[in-house]
């Protein structure tokens, strides 16, 4: 059951109705929404307003300085519009989909493993109500009376059946591995446990992928395919020489790229969590492959503890979680290797930083058919919300995969060069060939031939010698002569086992690639800082940190008298020179609705110029949270508001070192 900060049940319906009425966020060309016969569909498509905007710049600003700038990575800005070809490089034009089932009747298209998640869900909560373990939990805790009403609807919904034990099992371990089963395999769910759509109670058809890229044509004319990219990760990958080259060919290094990325979900219906076109912000660091991906800044998070849930556990029908130290995680092989612990505990930090719940982070790996085409192993960074786990940054290790296709499709080295500290020596098999003798020989074929030669392994080649030296001649198969087959004697061709010097070792980096899907982290953060004031469900508070909250400081002049406007411009500028985001409410609401408004909109901070202010150059401070206020001089109370943006002060050190005022009640 999802909690708020002050541990109550947290209660959707208020909580929403803030996000709308502050402009959060809204849903896009809502106006034609309702008009009538607008056929397009708007569905997972939101703009963000004012707060939403400032929200989201600062913590794109806070992800640049923690990842970006704290490594010095290279950061890139690459196009949407990208070339069928890439994407047909890459595999996404025949693999990034998901299952899709369509309603028999009706012709809804709903997500496969969605469609089975959400009834399986259903079925246990009806029995847990059923055995009386629902009450409980699904009690009403808010005193507003719509929230209730709509609330004892849901109750309503749950169909109180009763299930055999063996199958409450069965269901919570399909549960548990849901992210792993392949079309076929969902199907069969679907079929055995009579699972319909929950919207009519139609049957739904077998599942079919369902390719989620946006396909458009770039250019008048229509053969040219485009794709809009559904992540930022390709445009750093065809990329890597140009960055190899920019970082003086030191490895390792990595990439970095923020911008809008494209997905045309099935059936989007989470609010911002599942949308079509949402802001990235990916990492792609390249390393070497040998050695065992060591990071040279693992020994400052080594003791960093976080909370996993690996993939046997979830294959066993669990999701029981361990916390351990990442040092441990790696060295038991619980995470794969060193890099990827890394990157797990920098996303675990900035979660930290930005005000995600501590207790609502779990890192969960992937089990293998979940794990994208692309990668060898892979962890999910999930915060808890209202609607459970949410997947926010994915923390993939993809291998060498990237590189290596694209290397191959268009024969760019995208590899590493490096000279080696002692030359190799390398015993092998070489073959020598008389292309004198090949070319009349074998004519428009002589290159077909001698492709197939240099392609032989080290194991033919010492074949083919012996045979060489015993009969004089070999044959070798060779797709595209008539009779498949090449046969060559001594004269030639020769093989011979000599030793090569390898001065310069070359390789293609595996990448080890953080994803992180800054709309849903956005939203997860507004609801763990969520809460109300006890016994007053009207008046939301938003908990963001300094460091990320929309606006820092809200003016409140109490008086509209003639004296009050040069000083708030004064106290407005000197802000403004500090760099610090503020507000000014001038408006005629009494000092309480003023505060109770900006505790909406997450406005950690608020000044009150009082009349006082006007004789001795004095302000109050007040913290949002606590609602406690300190008074001091102008000079004082910027430099604390400065130190506490800044995060060098707690609002509790503050307290403590200026005085409390205790004068102005919220209510007045
Ligand atoms: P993926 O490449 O699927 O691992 O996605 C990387 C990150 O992008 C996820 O962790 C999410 O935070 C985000 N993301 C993926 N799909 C969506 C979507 N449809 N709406 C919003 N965010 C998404």
């Amino acid at each position: 059951m999802a909690t708020t900060r002050s541990g109550g049940a947290f209660d959707r319906v208020p909580f929403d109705a803030l996000l709308k009425r502050r402009l959060f966020f809204t849903p896009s060309f809502e106006i034609y929404r309702t008009a009538s016969g607008f056929a397009g569909d708007t569905k997972g498509l939101f703009d963000y307003g004012p707060p939403g905007c400032a929200l989201q710049a600062n913590l794109v600003d806070t992800w640049r300085k923690h990842f970006v700038l704290e490594e010095n990575m290279l950061e890139l800005d690459c196009t949407v519009l990208t070339p069928e070809d890439v994407f047909k490089t890459s595999g996404h034009v025949d693999k990034f989909s998901d299952w899709m089932c369509k309603d028999s009747k009706n012709g809804d298209y709903l997500r496969a493993d969605h469609l089975i998640e959400n009834v399986l869900e259903a079925r246990l909560k009806g029995d847990k109500a059923a055995r009386g373990i629902a009450a409980a939990e699904e009690k009403d805790t808010s005193n507003d009376p719509a929230a209730a009403k709509k609330k004892k609807r849901a109750v309503k919904d749950i169909k109180s059946v009763k299930l055999d034990d063996a199958v409450a099992k069965e269901f919570e371990e399909i549960l548990a591995r849901i992210d792993n089963y392949d079309g076929l395999e969902l199907g069969a769910l679907i079929k055995k446990f009579d699972i319909r759509n929950p919207d009519g109670n139609n049957e739904v058809l077998p599942p079919v992928p369902f390719n989620l890229m946006f396909k458009t044509s770039i250019g008048p004319s229509s053969g040219s395919i485009g794709y809009l990219r559904p992540e930022t990760a390709q445009g750093q990958f065809v990329n890597f020489k140009k960055l190899l080259d920019f970082n003086q060919n030191t490895m390792p290094f990595a990439s970095a790229s923020i911008g809008k990325s494209y997905r045309n979900e099935i059936s989007p219906r989470t609010g911002i969590l599942r949308v079509r076109e949402f802001l990235m912000a990916e990492v792609e660091h390249f390393v070497d492959p040998e050695g065992g991906k060591k990071h040279e800044r693992f020994e400052d998070i080594d003791k960093i503890e976080l909370v996993l849930l690996d993939r046997h556990t979830q294959l066993a029908g669990s999701t029981e979680i361990k916390v351990m130290t990442v040092g441990e995680a790696v060295r038991s092989h619980v995470i794969d290797n060193e890099t990827l612990g890394y990157f797990l505990a920098r996303i675990h930090l900035f979660f930290q930083k930005i005000g995600v719940d501590p207790k609502k982070v779990r890192f969960r790996q992937h089990m293998a058919n979940e794990m994208a085409h692309y990668a060898a192993d892979c962890w999910d960074g999930e915060l808890l919300t209202s609607y459970g786990w949410i997947e926010c940054v994915g923390c993939a290790d993809r291998s060498a995969y990237d590189l290596s296709v694209h290397s191959k499709r268009t024969g760019e080295a995208l590899v590493v060069r490096e000279p080696r500290e002692q030359p190799l020596k390398i015993e092998e098999w070489q073959v020598d060939i008389d292309k004198k003798k090949l070319g009349p020989k074998f004519r428009k074929n002589a290159k077909a031939v001698e492709e197939a030669i240099e392609a032989l392994s080290q194991e033919q080649r010492e074949r083919f010698a012996q045979t060489l030296d015993n009969d004089g001649a070999i044959s070798i198969d060779v797709s595209g002569l008539p009779e498949g087959q090449a046969e060559l004697d001594k004269a030639l061709i020769q093989i011979v086992r000599r030793t090569r010097v390898e001065n310069i070792r070359e390789y293609t980096p595996n990448v080890i690639e953080p994803s992180f899907g800054i709309g849903r982290i956005f939203y997860c953060l507004l609801e763990h800082v969520y809460w109300h004031r006890p016994g007053d469900v009207a008046r939301g508070v938003l908990s963001i940190p300094p460091l990320v909250a929309p606006s820092k400081v809200l003016i409140v002049p109490l008086s509209r008298a003639p004296g009050f406007a040069p000083h708030v411009k004064k106290l407005s500028a000197r802000l403004r020179t500090l760099g610090i985001s503020h507000t000014v409410d001038d408006s005629s609401a009494s000092i309480g609705k003023r505060y109770s408004r900006n505790d909406e909109l997450g406005t950690p901070f608020g000044i009150t110029v009082d009349f006082d202010s006007l004789k001795d150059d004095t302000i109050t401070l007040r913290e949002r949270d606590t609602t406690k206020q300190i008074r001091a001089s102008v000079n004082d109370v910027l430099a604390a508001v400065v130190s506490l943006v800044n995060g060098t002060e707690l609002w509790t050190d503050v307290l403590e070192r200026l005085p409390e005022f205790l004068g102005q009640s919220e209510d007045e």
